[in-house]
């Protein structure tokens, strides 16, 4: 295969280059990054004792919380003349995450944007539609970089503006879509309002940051008349968006493993789950400078995809994104994870696939609502009838009670970033 900006290497050349980023990292990081040195000492370690990539598993953890401890800069590796830029995660909950890059980190972070536009099988000729939020958020900032870094053109609109959306992708025609999920299901429902799906060029739309369900994207992707869609994969701790893609043989997410070393772990016992298990993303960056990672902890649940891609590109793959290990919310004693939720609702072709779970607490019980909306087509008639059905399987999928509330066709709150799945009101 003819890749400009993936390399093809063979595990051998992989594993060669792991360790050189690993050793390199962990010198890195200890010489220059006193939260670093602290840690690495308190586990009794010194750089040179990183000889082999099985000493991974002997390196402490880093977590969200040391981010914190470190705010603003936490972790920084190099001093401040070098660092050219700041960026922030969406701090929906606690402090913001604040990384630091240097000119090094941004290339990187640019060739592994540009690989995500080469495997979504885009030419120089594509025009990309860039609808994700700018400034303090990575993902503008990503996209930005690599689409230009690829060759193609950048249509810059950011999230929202829905008049100048459809302006521009009309007008410019553009090919390519980059959003978040959420982005892209109220681009599609806008256009279908307007019935502007005949003036669109759109072939592919490259759409991430949050999970989504097969029914999500099987109506965007027919309200766009898109020929294809990968999800894309990233987060602020690791440069931002573009950690890795999904390819055109939609098997996994290819990820770069080049640039940093993924382990699944068991989040409880924290050793390697079996091959092929879910486990939480534990992260360790081999050429990060202003702020390297060492073993990050994640959250986000996945599991390795095994063998090799019928696409022909050699990275190898991890599952999308499950979930996250905090998105776990406990109902009357009960763990309940949204995704459970989004896959009972998946089996009704009579919702849409919106939703929303509200948790309430009543003279110390909890009570959890599910508001779910009736598809475009169907008929308000049958509403008591469908809630019934789908609460009685959500109850036999997770348990617990849940009193389900069905909605017109878009009245559940869309939005231009992540949507908010779970409102919980028991505090
Ligand atoms: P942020 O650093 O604010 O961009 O958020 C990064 C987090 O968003 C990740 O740790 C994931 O939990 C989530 N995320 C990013 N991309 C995806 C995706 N394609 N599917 C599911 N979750 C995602
Ligand atoms: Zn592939």
């Amino acid at each position: 295969m003819g890749h400009r900006f993936i390399p093809h290497l063979s595990a051998d050349e992989l594993a060669a280059r792991q360790l050189e980023g690993l050793k390199w990292t962990v010198n890195h990081a200890f010489e220059n990054s006193p939260a670093y040195t602290r840690k690495l000492r308190d586990m009794g370690l010194r750089p040179g004792d990183v000889k082999s990539l099985d000493d991974l598993s002997r390196l402490p953890f880093t977590s969200v919380e040391d981010l914190r401890e470190g705010y603003p800069l936490p972790l920084l590796a190099v001093p401040e003349e070098q660092v050219v830029r700041i960026h922030g995660s969406s701090g929906t909950t606690g402090k913001r995450k604040v990384m630091a890059y240097t000119q090094k980190d941004v290339d990187t972070w640019k060739h592994m944007m540009a690989r995500c536009f080469e495997i979504a099988g885009c030419t120089p000729l594509d025009r990309a539609q860039i609808c994700v939020g700018y400034g303090l958020w990575t993902a503008g900032a990503g996209f930005q970089l690599g689409c230009e870094h690829f060759g193609a053109m950048a249509l810059p609109v950011g999230p929202g503006m829905l008049d100048i959306q459809v302006q521009i992708l009309t007008d410019l025609g553009a090919t390519v879509l980059c959003s978040t999920a959420s982005m892209a299901l109220l681009m599609a429902e806008e256009v279908e309002k307007r019935g502007l799906q005949d003036r669109l060029k759109l072939k592919r739309g490259i759409f991430g940051a949050e999970p989504h369900t097969p029914k999500m994207r099987e109506r965007f992707e027919a309200l766009l008349g898109l020929e294809d869609s990968f999800d894309i994969v990233g987060m602020t701790e690791l440069y931002g968006p573009g950690t890795g893609l999904e390819c055109p043989a939609h098997d996994g997410v290819h990820y770069w493993a080049d640039l940093y070393i993924l382990e699944i772990l068991d989040p409880e016992t924290l050793r390697p789950v079996a091959p092929g298990e879910i486990g939480e993303m534990v992260v360790t960056s081999l050429c990060k400078e202003a702020s390297p990672l060492i073993r990050y902890r994640t959250r986000d649940l996945t599991r390795l995809v095994e063998g090799e891609c019928s696409c022909g590109c050699s990275m190898p793959r991890h599952d999308k994104i499950l979930g996250r290990s905090d998105d776990m919310i406990i109902v009357r004693g009960v763990n309940v994870y949204p995704g459970q939720v989004a896959e009972v609702l998946g089996r009704f072709p009579e919702l849409s696939s919106e939703y929303q779970i509200v948790l309430t607490r009543v003279e110390g019980k909890d009570y959890m609502a599910v508001n779910v909306e009736r598809g475009a087509k169907d008929l308000s008639g049958n509403d008591p009838a469908l809630a019934a059905a789908v609460s009685q399987a959500l109850h036999k999928a997770l348990l617990v009670s849940a009193k389900v509330g069905v909605l017109d066709p878009g009245e559940l709150p869309r939005t231009f970033a992540k949507t908010r799945r779970v409102l919980d009101e028991r505090q």
